[in-house]
């Protein structure tokens, strides 16, 4: 049944990121990002397939946690694994070099993945702007703010609903740092 396969994987996904926090002031649980971004895609984009929405919660297990994609495949199966696999960074390279990627590689993704990356996008936006990173200044904020913008421009023709949502979120985040004056 759907909905047990989709509360197996938020539990899956709190048990792995369940030493990690934000990067916020707060330190909020790492938990609520991944959620954010499945809800995301359900109320926003009007999403309800189940592989979509799993892969969402999972979107950040490989990066972020020892959990790898055999593992994956295993408990929901080889699409989910892929999904997953398609939106992660391959950490051997660095920082710079994956944001570059990142933006080379957001066209070619499948629609399931298009659509998670604009929510991923969309919740980092709305987290820059309400909860940035504690150690992020104004600067840092806006060129998170355009990189996202690069990436985004290869997710479009996916799904209307979260590309005009990420739109008004991103000004929404600009006009927030333009008034407190960068
Ligand atoms: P990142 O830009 O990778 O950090 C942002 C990522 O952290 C997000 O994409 C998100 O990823 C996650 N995250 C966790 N908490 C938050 C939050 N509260 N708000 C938004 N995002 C959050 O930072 P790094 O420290 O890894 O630095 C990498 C790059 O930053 C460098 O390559 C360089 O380009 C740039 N940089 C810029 C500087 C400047 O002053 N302009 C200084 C230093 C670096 P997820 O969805 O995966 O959780
Ligand atoms: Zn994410």
């Amino acid at each position: 049944m759907n909905t047990t396969i989709l509360l197996n994987a938020v539990q899956f996904a709190a048990f792995k990121h369940q030493k990690q926090r934000r990067k916020d002031a707060d330190a909020s649980p790492y938990i609520n990002h991944p959620i954010a971004v499945a809800h995301l895609l359900a109320d926003v984009g009007g999403i309800s397939d189940i592989d979509t929405l799993v892969a969402a919660v999972l979107h950040d297990t490989i990066e972020d946690t020892e959990t790898t994609a055999p593992e994956l495949e295993e408990h929901f199966g080889r699409t989910v694994r892929e999904v997953v696999e398609e939106v992660t960074d391959d950490k051997g390279k660095d920082k710079e070099l994956r944001k570059q990627l990142q933006i080379e590689h957001s066209a070619g993704l499948s629609s399931r993945a298009k659509a998670i990356k604009l929510a991923d996008k969309i919740a980092n936006v709305r987290d820059v702007t309400e909860s940035p990173p504690a150690k992020w200044n104004l600067g840092r904020r806006a060129e998170y703010l355009n990189w996202t913008e690069k990436v985004i421009a290869g997710c479009r023709g996916t799904n209307d609903r979260l590309e005009q949502y990420y739109d008004q979120v991103l000004a929404a985040g600009r006009a927030k740092l333009a008034s407190a004056g960068f």
